[in-house]
């Protein structure tokens, strides 16, 4: 049988040469992936999926800094080649190539004072130290100051927390405070049914739906009824009277408050309120206007808080008006 013989040395001849020609080529040749984006060749790499894993880190959560995500609409193609083992692999080229094509999307906070963007601050813990501090502080202006989170594909110029701190501070200023800074106190409640005559008609301050009535509440006894209203709607005098406090501060919960005398031992009260629009000793008329809403004080959200005095007494506004 020479014959079998004969081909089977060429068989082994060829898988020798065959197995020669892989040993040269994987000696001098290394498999590479050649990228490009959009039809645009952009190098060489030969851990894709590593770069391909750096690309989709950046699109979903950017670069834990500013940078939020980066939206890209065409990903890089690969392509397997043989290429040279000196040949030159420019992985970060490649990302900051296809990073650069993509847009980005930066998130920071913006700092409103009355709804007005006035800084931005990079992080989110940085800017809520910035309300923290007004309030520490006591700035008249702590309740209008928010933090809205912003994403943008341009990034504003960043202030830091202590300069927004400074610039937006306002101090403390007593107006013509009648009972000079100590708050007017009641002296008891009426809590039975016995509507005391007012010998007045009193019309609503403001117009909004009641929060919370009058009378033994779980944490403390109301002295008043809330009426929920937006920050700054105009609250007007009850009836005809003189101003007798009108007073900016924390006034023992009452925030900033005005009291009306309306005479014979009947008074107003107006607490929480965002700004006083009257001094202690001024004449109002029926409906005039004496403040603005506000959540200054012990107060969760913008409301007005109205008492109904007689003789030092508070009685059920509910009973007069609303
Ligand atoms: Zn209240």
């Amino acid at each position: 049988m020479p014959h079998v013989r004969s081909m089977l040395k060429i068989v082994i001849l060829i898988i020798l040469a065959g197995l020669a020609i892989v040993g040269i080529t994987s000696y001098f040749y290394k498999p590479t992936y050649s990228v490009t984006l959009n039809g645009e060749f952009l190098g060489y790499t030969q851990d894709k999926s590593n770069l391909q894993e750096r690309i989709n880190e950046a699109i979903q959560k950017g670069n834990g800094g500013t940078v939020a995500f980066v939206q890209i609409d065409n990903m890089p193609t690969y392509k397997l080649c043989l290429l040279k083992k000196n040949i030159k692999t420019n992985d970060d080229e490649i990302y900051n190539e296809v990073i650069k094509q993509g847009t980005t999307y930066y998130r920071y906070y913006a700092v409103l004072e009355d709804d007005e963007e006035k800084y931005y601050i990079a992080n989110f813990d940085e800017a809520e130290s910035v309300i923290e501090q007004l309030k520490e502080k006591e700035s008249t202006n702590s309740d209008k100051i928010s933090i809205v989170e912003t994403y943008n594909t341009t990034e504003p110029e960043y202030t830091d927390a202590e300069t927004c701190v400074n610039e937006l501070y306002k101090k403390k200023v007593v107006v013509n405070t009648y009972s000079s800074g100590t708050v007017v106190a009641a002296k008891s409640m009426n809590t039975s049914n016995n509507v005391v005559p007012l010998g007045i008609s009193l019309i609503r301050p403001v117009t909004g739906v009641i929060t919370s009535r009058y009378g033994p509440r779980s944490s403390n006894n109301h002295k008043g009824i809330d009426i929920g209203a937006g920050y700054g709607t105009s609250i007007y005098a009850a009836a005809a009277g003189t101003v007798t406090v009108s007073s900016y501060g924390y006034n023992g919960g009452y925030g900033n408050y005005i009291i009306i005398s309306h005479g014979n031992g009947v008074e107003t009260l107006y607490g929480h309120c965002s700004s006083l629009c009257v001094t202690a000793g001024t004449k109002v008329s029926q409906g005039q206007l004496i403040a603005k809403v506000g959540s200054t004080g012990r107060s969760s959200g913008n409301h007005l808080h109205l008492e109904i005095r007689v003789n030092g007494v508070t009685q059920n506004p509910q009973n007069y008006v609303y």
